[in-house]
């Protein structure tokens, strides 16, 4: 009998980097976790930590890639303990793009590679990072069931009146071009926790549900489907939504070509660009605290723009139970969480309780919360959120 029991490898394949975990899906223990960094580099990189020890690290080689990152990981992190290793019984992958093809996890085949490689032009940065992963995982793991997480699967719900543009309607049936929506597993997990918070059936539930990270987006969730997920937040380096015509301002006055516009509205944009210090909220929100008014303006216009977001989803839910902040923002910064819901309190009767807000803060370790006051009309909760459990849990489904 291993010690372990049953668990699941998670890998999350960026396009310079590799996180893995290895946890219990029952409980979310996580037993060993790390992420291969600057891969393609000189620097390429990787640190782990076994739970009850400390973080170690360690030089990939210069210019390693997704395939040396996993490789280590079998033979030179999982060397370390192989009664953890022989307890993996089945891997789970972080999909970003799955198009409309998927909308569940699946069993991954040559055919799925195949059709996660046919949605590249939908995440042109993400899914060729994940082919690159799933192929050396497959080798480096090759007798457990490998298991497609997509992070669209979970916005299939939602209606042809959400997802369609306005625009010609060949675009949509010849290149379906439509809204595909972002973080769907992570939003899924906040509707889920959010339910049992408010102790109803997840299916007798209406959140609005805010995964806030270096990417982020909102969703509106009725009775555990989503209805309209929206990635149109301001973002670190990225600009959310923007009036199309400034692209057109942009090729015409500078003579940028679409890709130079699609470079700056992705790496130099965002709160990056408003703050004109940093892609991360953290010295932003000391400038803020400090009162600079770049700062202050990048706070305002990040709350603004996500409170009107949350605002917008009232449509399709009718009736709201709670609003669910997460992700790395949404967890840690109270702040931002004031500033949005106080946008919201003389239209919507939102209340935040200052006292619960700034105690419910993912760094503080104490856990999710509600942070609203009794009288407040809908609920606030801070929910940290856990796709890797999601994921793991997902991979055991193909466990014979
Ligand atoms: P990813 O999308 O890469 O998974 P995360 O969910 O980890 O991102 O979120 C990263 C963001 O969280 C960064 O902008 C970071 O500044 C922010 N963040 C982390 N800790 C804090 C904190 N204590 N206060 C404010 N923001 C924080």
């Amino acid at each position: 009998m291993n010690k372990y029991g049953s668990t699941a490898l998670v890998i999350n394949c960026g396009s310079s980097s590799v996180k893995f975990a290895i946890l219990d899906p029952k409980d979310g223990h996580t037993y060993l976790s790390g992420i291969a960094e600057a891969l393609g580099l000189d620097e390429a990189r990787i640190s782990w930590r076994f739970e009850d020890q400390d973080k170690e690290k360690a030089s990939l080689g210069a210019g390693a890639g997704h395939d040396r990152a996993l490789e280590f990981l079998v033979k030179n992190i999982m060397s370390q303990n192989e009664e953890l290793h022989d307890s993996i019984v089945s891997c789970g992958h972080r999909i970003v793009q799955g198009g409309d093809i998927y909308s569940e996890p699946t069993l991954i085949d040559d055919e799925v590679v195949a059709n996660i490689a046919k949605v590249i032009p939908f995440a042109p940065l993400h899914n060729p990072a994940h082919i690159l992963g799933i192929e050396s995982a497959r080798k480096n793991f090759p007798n457990i069931p490998h298991v497609a997480v997509f992070d669209t699967a979970f916005h299939q719900t939602m209606p042809p009146k959400a997802y369609r543009y306005a625009i010609p309607e060949t675009y949509y049936t010849d290149l379906h071009l439509r809204k595909y929506g972002a973080h769907g597993t992570s939003h899924m997990y906040i509707a889920q926790e959010t339910a049992k918070f408010l102790n109803k059936p997840l299916e007798e539930t209406n959140v609005i549900t805010c995964h806030l990270g270096n990417g982020a987006s909102v969703s509106a969730v009725k009775g555990g489907k989503c209805m309209d997920p929206l990635a149109g937040l301001v973002m670190g380096t990225r600009c959310g939504c923007i009036d199309a015509s400034v692209v057109f301002f942009l090729c015409d006055r500078l003579k940028m070509t679409p890709e130079q516009v699609k470079d700056v509205f992705n790496k130099e944009s965002g709160m990056l660009a408003l703050s004109g210090i940093s892609s991360d909220m953290r010295p932003i929100e000391e400038g803020y605290i400090k009162g600079e008014p770049k700062c202050v303006l990048a706070f305002d216009i990040y709350a603004y723009r996500l409170a009107k977001f949350i605002a917008s989803y009232y449509v399709p839910l009718g009736h709201v139970d709670a609003i669910s902040f997460a992700g790395g923002i949404g967890e840690n910064s109270d702040i931002i969480r004031k500033l949005t819901c106080d946008l919201l309190k003389e239209p919507f009767g939102l209340e935040i309780d200052d006292e619960l807000n700034s105690k419910f803060m993912g760094f503080k370790g104490n856990g999710s919360g509600k942070i609203s006051t009794e009288s407040s009309k809908s609920a606030i909760f801070m929910i940290q959120t856990n796709e890797e459990l999601m994921i793991a849990r997902s991979a055991m489904k193909f466990v014979k």
